[in-house]
């Protein structure tokens, strides 16, 4: 029979994603116990290349965390952004529409390699190359989550489970279908993105509407460019070569100011899907679901990231009132307080996604009030502050300090 190494520790977390890195880092601050497992590989889950651009409260919380030299040096801070609507380039003022707040564009990459680097530091346990992770027993008052290692067999006993283990993991399927609401929409268009080797030629994002269809202009660092084509839903990249991308590329976004971006050699190129997803609750039993593991907005509002940030403070806190004081009332509110942001932020991604891209089967009706959409959003002040507040990220609904984060300037929290 083979031999079990059992653990026995706080909190389980499933992934090494940004949800994961950080609720660990967070249970850390507050003394408490956590084993996290990832079942890729170190240098895998650093190099996916994913989401670049943090709302003002992660930078606020990566900041209070400690965790920031990284993004002090190399993120790059955006007051404004464009929309460009058939070449016509319009700025969003983002700062002088929101107070002074902004986002910085720092790799998603970037943010999992320092916090890696962060775990490590604490010496708590990561394990990667975690092989048939399992997560059972969420409904009793100790689950554990098995896995093999390094051809060993390991069990972590613990009082809770975080599943943060993104949209494919275990953890949301561990959970029966029937206790589960499922809410989705998928789009009938995907993202071709590339990394090129190219200075970007503007400081700011510009999101692109063309007849052709939707394009981002985004950047990693001075030297890489990151760019978005709409392309037909399982679109192959095979389809794809370099050129054609170029060609396509600069078609959509070459503007009448005369501004497009510069070409360079494509060092990464990639199709997404888009997709809208929310599962609620997000709680079962002792079972913590957080991050994309629950809920999936289409990039184009770049909130995913942001919002697996702002699940693991509310758990965070609820984790720290729970062993501070034997408080499970904010465990119990940890659903619900998640959800309010989720949804805005549905609603949001929902959104963008819907005014800046065409849709198959749409006639000339749906095309002229898009423009007109546009044509609003770029003129009024009310519709660009809208959009602005919601960009660089609504404020988060707790505190830092009620998460056991010193207290820095942050707008008031809402819950
Ligand atoms: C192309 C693209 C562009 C994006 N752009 C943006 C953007 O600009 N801004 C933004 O905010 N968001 C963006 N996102 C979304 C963002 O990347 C995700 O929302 C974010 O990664 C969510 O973090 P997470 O920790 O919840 O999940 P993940 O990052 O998916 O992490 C989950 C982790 O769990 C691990 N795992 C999976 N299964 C198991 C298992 N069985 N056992 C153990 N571990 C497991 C995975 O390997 C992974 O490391 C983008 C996403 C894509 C794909």
């Amino acid at each position: 029979m083979a031999v079990v190494t059992t653990h026995r520790t706080q909190v389980a977390i499933v992934g090494a994603g940004p949800a994961g890195l950080l609720l660990g880092h967070l249970l850390h601050l507050n003394g408490i116990d956590s084993v996290i497992v990832e079942n890729r590989a170190r240098d895998y889950v650093i190099d996916r290349v994913r989401a670049g651009v943090l709302e003002q409260g992660t930078v606020d919380l990566l900041n209070a965390i400690g965790v920031d030299a990284g993004l002090r040096r190399r993120g790059l801070r955006h007051e404004g952004f464009y929309v460009s609507v058939l070449g016509s380039r319009h700025r969003i003022d983002l700062s002088s529409l929101t107070g002074g707040k902004a986002i910085t564009v720092y790799g998603q990459n970037e943010v999992v390699r320092d916090l890696i680097d962060a775990r490590i530091e604490t010496a708590r346990p990561l394990y990667f190359n975690a092989e048939q992770v399992a997560v059972t027993a969420v409904d009793s008052p100790s689950p554990v989550v098995r896995f093999r290692h390094d051809g060993a067999e390991h069990a972590v006993h613990c009082d809770f489970v975080a599943g943060c283990d993104g949209f494919h993991g275990v953890c949301r399927p561990a959970i029966p279908d029937a206790a589960l609401t499922i809410y989705e929409r998928v789009y009938p268009f995907a993202w071709l993105g590339i990394l090129a080797e190219a200075e970007p030629s503007s400081d700011e994002l510009v999101y692109t509407y063309h007849e052709r269809g939707f394009a981002l202009f985004s950047m990693r660092s001075p030297t890489v460019t990151r760019l978005y084509l709409q392309v037909p839903p399982d679109e192959p990249i095979e389809r794809w070569p370099d050129e054609a991308i170029w060609a396509e590329m600069l078609e959509r976004m070459r503007a009448r100011d005369g501004w497009q971006p510069n070409v360079g050699r494509i060092i990464q190129k990639s199709v997404t899907p888009m997709r809208s997803f929310v599962a609620t609750p997000m709680r079962h039993g002792n079972l913590f679901l957080a991050g994309d593991a629950a809920h999936i907005v289409p990039p184009t509002g770049a909130k995913g990231l942001n919002l697996a940030a702002a699940d693991v403070l509310v758990l965070a806190r609820a984790m720290k009132a729970y062993y501070e004081r034997g408080d499970t009332g904010k465990l119990s509110e940890y659903s619900d307080v998640c959800l309010r942001r989720v949804w805005k932020a549905q609603r949001f991604s929902w959104w963008m996604t819907s005014t800046l891209h065409r849709f198959p089967g749409e006639n000339a009706f749906d095309y002229q009030r898009q423009v007109a959409d546009l044509d609003y959003l770029t003129s009024s002040r009310a519709a660009m502050t809208s959009l602005a507040e919601q960009y660089v990220g609504l404020p988060f609904e707790v505190s830092f300090e009620s998460a056991g984060l010193p207290a820095v300037e942050q707008e008031a929290a809402t819950h």
